[in-house]
Order: structure tokens, then sequence, then C-alpha cells
């Protein structure tokens, strides 16, 4: 059986405000029956509150539609997001005033309030899972869609893979890149060789193990596995390998099933923005201009749903390269638009499919437009005049 996903086109045809994001954003709620749904839950919006200066991430207009809609259902809301965000959130804009409900860090402001979860993956012993979302008897994941240096894409999955989980592990998911050896010393001792290789990457993705200066470590976030270390490193003593690439999305499918097996599966929600997409993610601390046109909402109570959907409408996107920043080069061949500025290996696919996996849910979805864009010009009857200017 298909998961169905609800769909809100950012296109408009008529200057109406029914037409509109927020308005629509109230139809996705309302096939959602959120209202139906949270007497007397306590309700985790999980956000990503962004940094610094950054401009583009929900605003609150959109959050307050979603906790008014669970105000109005009864439920108890609150806005979650890690203590550093939440601490300079009011700098953006996200207050208690201005979203209609409290504002509090997921795991407490000293990360204390922790619940460890042991599952062994790679690097990975036991998982730091932040206690305001763990208590929560309803989530709401409320995320802001755009382009992920480390997998290509960030959305649903990505705002609770590394956004419920505390910072030091965090940390540790982003270091799963580097459990499986990609540098191999014995093939290539000469310190000139290796600088020449460390030099060949126009991106500086490659540097110098700090603990060891004989060994390379490999930043995956710059690299677009474009191969120019390969054509210079000395055969065998450095791999791109998909392995270490992959590895980060496997870890994100991990924690995502962690955060999602403290909840009854039909007290999970998930919305996905996707509008103002930039290149990377909100945690960067500013926004660069968009690298897709706006694309819309979209709504499921199936994470693995509301992902596949919102990957296939971005699919046939072409990247606005002139907003591109100049440190990217888009990749030829990439399974995505996203993974053309990010690297073929960063393919944001593998890790809806890791979900699938793990049976947080399906990848066959129906799309159902809550308000179906038709172009106003269309008047049913009216003889097509084609303009002709003065
Ligand atoms: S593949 Fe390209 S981007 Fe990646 S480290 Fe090698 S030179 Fe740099």
């Amino acid at each position: 059986m298909k998961s169905t996903v609800f769909f809100a086109t950012a296109k408009q045809a008529w200057l109406s405000d029914s037409e509109t994001l927020p308005r629509k954003l109230d139809l996705i709620l309302e096939r959602l029956k959120i209202k139906d749904r949270v007497k007397n839950e306590r309700v985790c919006i999980k956000m990503h509150l962004g940094g610094n200066v950054g401009y583009s991430t929900i605003h609150p207009v959109f959050v307050r539609r979603v906790v008014k809609a669970v105000l109005d259902g009864g439920g108890k809301p609150f806005v979650t997001d890690t203590a550093g965000a939440v601490a300079t959130a009011y700098e953006r804009g996200y207050t208690h005033e201005t979203l209609g409900c409290p504002i509090y860090p997921i795991a407490g402001p000293d990360e204390r309030h922790v619940y460890w979860k042991k599952r062994p993956y790679k690097n990975l012993e036991q998982w730091g899972l932040a206690g305001e979302i763990a208590d929560a008897t309803f989530l709401i994941d409320l995320a802001h869609v755009k382009g992920h240096p480390s997998c290509a894409y960030g959305g649903a999955i990505k705002n609770l893979a590394l956004g419920a989980m505390i910072a030091a592990t965090r940390g540790a998911i982003h270091d799963t890149v580097h459990f499986d050896p990609y540098w191999f010393p014995e093939k290539c001792s000469d310190p000139l060789m290796i600088e020449k290789i460390i030099a060949s990457c126009p991106f500086g993705a490659l540097v110098r193990d700090r603990d060891d200066a004989r060994r390379i470590h490999l930043h995956t976030e710059p690299c677009n596995q474009c191969g120019r270390c390969l054509e210079v490193a000395p055969k065998g003593s450095l791999k791109i390998d998909p392995v270490n690439f992959r590895s980060f999305m496997e870890a994100c499918a991990i924690s995502t099933k962690l955060c999602l097996d403290t909840f009854d599966r039909d007290k999970t929600v998930f919305i996905n923005v996707a509008i103002h997409m930039t290149a990377v993610c909100d945690c960067f601390g500013f926004t660069g201009p968009a690298i897709l046109n706006d694309v819309g909402i979209f709504g499921s109570d199936d994470i693995v749903a509301v992902e596949q959907a919102t990957l296939d409408a971005l699919a046939p996107m072409k990247i606005i390269e002139e907003n591109v920043p100049s440190v990217f080069e888009l990749q030829p061949n990439a399974p995505h638009p996203l993974a053309s500025l990010h690297g073929p290996l960063k393919n944001p696919y593998i890790v809806v499919e890791e979900c699938e996996k793990l049976d947080l849910g399906r990848r066959e979805y129906k799309l159902v437009d809550v308000l179906p864009y038709k172009d106003s010009r269309s008047k049913a009857g009216a003889p097509y005049v084609a303009a002709s200017g003065l």
C-alpha cells in the first residue's frame, strides 16, 4: 500500500492569500487531521532554528500555523532545537510571542537531559538522544529543505538524525566517514608527494592528518568526487570510496530510527518546506541565494514517503547556476541536482532507502495536491487572444 503525501505547490495564479503557502499549509494540517490527534499530547515541533545571520529557515508565519493547529486541538506544543540555536533564536525572529508556544533546548541548556541508546555502528556504540524530544508524546518534524555538504540534501530525516541527538553524537555521526580507511601510507611515504596530492584538490578537501603527518585526512564535506587527487596519488595510496560517503547516510538512518522508536507510529507527522533552498544546510549560520526554485510544502505521516516525494519533485529541476557560490563545481552524471552540487557519491536517495530498510516507512507514495494550480489565463469558454502590445 502506498503512503499518502499531501502537497501544496508554491505556484500561484491569482493575487489572493488563499493561494499562498501559509494558507495551503493550513490545508495540509487539516488533511493530516492534526487537530483531531493532539488532545492532551505534549507536542514536540522539531525545527532547525538556524544560527547567526541565517534567514532561510522556516519563517515564524508558517510555524505559527502549526502551533495554532496544535493549540486548537487541545495539545501542548513546544518548539525545540539544539541549545545553541535556541539561545540565539530570538535574533532570527523566533520567540514565544511570535510562535505562540515556548522554545526549549532539545537536551536542556547544558545537554544533560539525554537518554543513551546502545546501537553499535562503525565508531559509534552509544547514541545520545535528546531528552525533550524523547519525553514528548507527539512529534511534528517541521523541516526546511536545502542542500547539505555531507549527504547532498537535508529534510525531515536529517532534521531528526542530527537534530535529535546531542552534540557529541552529532560529531560522531559526522566522523563515521573516517571509519573505513581511505589513505594507505605504506603506498606513499614521500612527504613531497603527500604535499602534491593535498595541493591537487582545488576545494581544500585534503589536509595532513593533525595527529600523524604521514597521513592524509579527507574532509568529505567539500569533496565533490572530481577525481583530480587520484590522478596525482601513487596507485593504491588514496581511495575516494563510496563506503566512506555512505557511512554518514547509514548513520543518519539509524539515528532517525532511534528517535522515532520513542513514539507510537500514529503520533508522528513530517512536514518538508521546500522554499528558499540553499546550497548548504542551515547550520552554516548564513543564507545564500536559492539554488533551486521554490517548490512548496509536503506533509505526511510517513517520513520515508515525504522525503521520497520531496526528492522526486526536485529531481527534474535545474540548479540555478548563477546562484551557486563559486567554490562549487557542478558534477556531471549525478543522480540528483543536489548531488551534482555535492558529488555523485552523496546520493540523497540512499538515506531514504536505508530508512525504508529499517521499516520507518515506504518509498511508494500517492501525492495529493491540496489546492491544484490552475492557470488564471485559462478561463473556460473564453477564446484565446494573443497580446499584441501597444
Ligand atoms: S576527489 Fe576531487 S574534491 Fe575530492 S578530495 Fe579528490 S580532488 Fe578534492
